[in-house]
């Protein structure tokens, strides 16, 4: 079993956490320890016409040939199409099926969860049970003995909903899925539910779920020695693709385990563990979860502006001090006020991010500026989530022309984020080396009136400061995306998009020194 793993790389009981993956040999930071496909998966319904079914690569608006029997699924060519009949054939009866006995016509198909659920279970059934993936998929933990009524309704529901879509009518039909009871089912469905993972484009941005008994394998940390990606640099995307990467993120000795965060690990400890507990039944205890000290997710600034911080007061611990002059935050009541307000926009604006982009942008522009006079740095709870949502909708509404007013807000807004990302995590995580590249590239971006009197006190910086800056900053992006995307990725698609605009930008600087010179050279000297 599990013939992706390396010689190196080791399975082991562990009587607290299950099995474990340890490694034997040292591994650098960079190197991808595994690379593998998922068993299965499938694009979330928003990107269903945008992305393709078989290999999700994007292909804009034109290139993408439907599948003419359920008219649901995409793909990139013929090529892709063919690839993916051996499991969509029955898919695609699935889902005419489901139109059928749709309510409306634009009844939506299942979403991701059941149609990656489904296509796992017609590729189970088609390996037999035999096979050495049907194995390993049957050896993933599932933790039904001890669900909680939360989750044990929402895996009814996902039951009822799969029921349905594979047209299941009586217990007889679920035996060739190898399921002898509704217990089994849910026990799948749990197995399922607990072992998925979401599939992402070369930015992170997440295209749909998938699962991968292998990469399963890997245990939980907040503070993870490495990261699963998709960095979509196979010479044959459309054959290879998705390729999940398990990467090492910082150096990693024998005798450890390999870890990676399966949660936000942006958000503090209360709603982390929260997290874990609703979707993967566990409680966290790496170092992050168990620390009494200071959290930059769960601080303020210290109210006299020594540069010290304070741990956020609660309503059990309202007396807190700065941790360097031990002033006495006095403002408990308006923290906890803008703590919860700030929560509650932050959710309803990312709801709205999509729908109505401006109302989602009113929120986050007023609420910021509530949680920064309130002492929130950039890297706390919910001040973070709002500054990374406005740097994407101020990117999303670029005016056309641009003008730079905007453009300096949305580098303002990127330079708090890399700021609050930077006190969270470590050199070469792909959320910062991303945050990076992404303000390097603002600040590489034509300004369309760049300021004459260029004083060093105003932030962005304009003219040839600015494109030193963005040079700068596009270097160290690059060194990161090399680590959290892999060094022979070259840093993925992202990372070679930036090694090309380094390029461009020493052209840039150096015709902009040899102007500025060759002005100085014909300015008539005065005389003495
Ligand atoms: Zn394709
Ligand atoms: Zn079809
Ligand atoms: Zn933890
Ligand atoms: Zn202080």
């Amino acid at each position: 079993m599990y013939s992706e793993l390396p010689d190196f790389i080791e399975i082991r009981q562990s009587e607290e956490t299950g099995r474990v993956i340890w490694t034997q040999s040292p591994i650098r930071a960079g190197s991808a320890i595994f690379v593998t496909k998922p068993y299965a998966a499938a694009s979330s319904s928003s990107k269903l016409t945008s992305y393709c079914s078989y290999c999700f690569e994007q292909t804009g608006m034109n290139g993408l040939r439907r599948c003419t029997k359920c008219r649901v699924t995409h793909y990139c060519d013929f090529n892709c199409q063919t690839n993916d009949w051996a499991i969509h054939k029955h898919e695609c009866a699935s889902l005419q099926n489901w139109s059928k006995a749709a309510p409306s016509s634009d009844y939506p198909p299942p979403s991701d969860a059941i149609r990656c659920l489904s296509r796992m279970l017609w590729k189970m059934r088609k390996q037999g049970p035999y096979a050495r993936q049907t194995r390993e998929i049957a050896s993933m933990q599932s933790h039904r003995s001890s669900l909680k009524p939360s989750a044990y309704e929402s895996h009814t529901y996902l039951a009822h909903s799969l029921v349905q879509y594979l047209g299941l009518s009586s217990p007889g039909d679920m035996e060739q899925y190898s399921l002898s009871s509704a217990a089994d089912l849910v026990d799948t469905i749990s197995r399922f539910v607990t072992n998925t993972f979401t599939v992402t484009d070369p930015t992170l941005i997440p295209l749909g779920a998938a699962v991968s008994p292998v990469v399963a394998l890997i245990n939980h940390s907040c503070d993870p020695n490495a990261v699963v990606v998709f960095p979509r640099v196979s010479t044959d995307p459309k054959v290879q693709e998705p390729l999940m990467q398990v990467i090492a993120i910082r150096d990693i000795y024998p005798g450890e385990e390999v870890l990676t965060s399966y949660i936000d690990a942006t958000l503090p400890t209360n709603l982390r563990q929260q997290a874990l507990n609703e979707t993967y039944n566990f409680e966290c205890n790496c170092h992050l979860c168990t620390s009494t000290g200071l959290d930059p997710r769960a601080s303020l600034n210290c109210p006299k502006n020594c540069g010290g911080s304070c741990p956020l007061p609660s309503d059990e611990h309202a007396l807190v001090r700065c941790s360097k002059c031990k002033s006495v935050v006095r403002s408990v009541d308006a923290a906890l006020d803008a703590l919860r307000v700030g929560q509650e926009g932050l959710d309803k604006a990312n709801n709205l991010q999509f729908e109505d982009p401006g109302k989602s942008i009113r929120l986050t522009t007023n609420l910021i500026p509530i949680l920064t006079s309130a002492g929130f740095p950039p890297s706390a709870h919910p001040l973070l989530g709002l500054t990374r949502l406005h740097q994407q909708l101020l990117t999303s509404s670029f005016p056309n022309p641009l003008t730079q007013e905007h453009l300096d807000e949305t580098i303002h807004t990127a330079t708090t984020n890399v700021a609050g990302l930077t006190a969270l995590f470590r050199e070469g995580h792909p959320v910062l080396a991303l945050a990076l590249a992404e303000l390097g590239k603002l600040l590489a971006v034509d300004e369309p009136s760049p300021r004459t009197t260029n004083k060093s006190v105003i932030y962005p910086p304009s003219g040839l400061p600015r494109l030193k800056l963005a040079y700068e900053t596009l270097l160290r992006a690059r060194k990161m995306l090399l680590i959290g995307f892999g060094v022979t990725n070259e840093g993925g698609q992202v990372g070679k998009e930036v090694r090309e605009m380094i390029v461009a930008l020493e052209k840039e600087i150096g015709v902009f020194r040899q102007g500025v010179k060759n002005v100085l050279e014909d300015t008539p000297k005065l005389k003495a």
